[in-house]
């Protein structure tokens, strides 16, 4: 490469960006490029088709976090960050039957509640910040949850991705929470291309028809997990693969060679059958996949022509 000997300045090809900037470009996993690149921007028929199809697999989908009033939603919310919905769910199913509203949540004190909490992640901090949330809501709020924003996200713990969460499930209202499944597929697809969450969640509001926008959320959600998952998306089997701009679309694995022609890997399957035997959690997994998988179909690209 060509470089003038006078100049400090290295080639171009060799300078690179600021740590910063190359921090915020999203990367896709598969292949360590530049996701934005790896995806046409879907058209409005396009963005049309994906959602109808998801609708019509499932027109009232719901959150997996188990709650029965916004105060158990927003607790839940609040636990849920950097944990399964599973694992939260786990804990609060004790923990509202002893404490189920700011006042009785306090009572229980920071160790109190921290005993209910500690098989989830970052239990102390949350423990601490709900136990904040629970104070400003009995003194300001006459202990419910607030359906703004402003004071949602002036609690203690509550940034706008949680408060996004709450308006939408427990109000109503259409707002988008960019999670780490939304943004990903917000990227990928072609849906919404952004550097940020609040880039990809701008992009959503804009591009999403308002007719979708109450139950886009839970649809991208169960989407990313169960279908278009982070390390691989499954496009084989993908019912809104004619609809989704990504231009590598995987193909169906190939089927396992019959176990007489592994004798080498024998011992390796019987390691992995036994650790699976004794982790339901694997298998609890595959069937919400299948499940999911069931509901939405993959249809071929002439089934689509022909309804069109
Ligand atoms: S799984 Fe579906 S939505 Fe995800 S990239 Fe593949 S075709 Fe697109």
């Amino acid at each position: 490469m060509w470089q003038n000997k006078n100049s400090k300045m290295p080639a171009k090809s060799h300078r690179k960006k600021p740590l910063h900037l190359r921090a915020e470009q999203p990367q896709c996993k598969i292949r360590g490029k530049p996701a934005l690149k790896q995806a046409n921007t879907m058209k409005k028929e396009q963005i049309i088709q994906f959602f109808s199809t998801l609708q019509a697999a499932n027109p009232h989908p719901q959150t997996e976090l188990v709650y029965s009033s916004p105060f158990e939603l927003l607790i839940a919310v609040l636990l849920s960050a950097q944990a399964t919905d599973v694992s939260v769910n786990k804990a609060t199913q004790t923990l509202y039957k002893v404490a189920n509203t700011p006042q009785a949540m306090l009572q229980l004190g920071q160790e109190g509640l921290e005993a209910h909490i500690k098989t989830i992640g970052l239990y102390r901090s949350k423990a601490k910040h709900i136990l904040q949330t629970c104070q400003i809501l009995l003194e300001q709020h006459q202990s419910q949850v607030p359906d703004n924003r402003e004071a949602l996200e002036a609690l203690p713990g509550v940034g706008r991705k949680t408060a996004n969460v709450v308006l939408n499930v427990a109000f109503g209202q259409p707002t988008m929470a960019v999670d780490t499944h939304i943004f990903r597929l917000g990227n990928r697809t072609g849906l919404a291309p952004g550097k940020t969450p609040l880039d990809v969640e701008r992009k959503l509001l804009k591009r999403i028809p308002e007719a979708f926008m109450q139950h886009a959320h839970h649809w991208l959600i169960l989407h990313g997990r169960y279908i278009c998952k982070a390390r691989t998306p499954e496009c084989w089997r993908c019912a809104v693969a004619n609809s989704c701009g990504y231009k590598n679309k995987t193909t169906a694995p190939k089927a396992s060679l019959p176990k007489a022609k592994q004798p080498e890997t024998k011992q390796r399957n019987a390691t992995a059958a036994t650790a699976t035997a004794t982790s339901t959690k694997p298998k609890q997994n595959a069937a919400k996949t299948a499940a999911y998988a069931a509901k939405t179909p993959h249809k071929p690209a002439s089934a689509h022509k022909a309804r069109a």
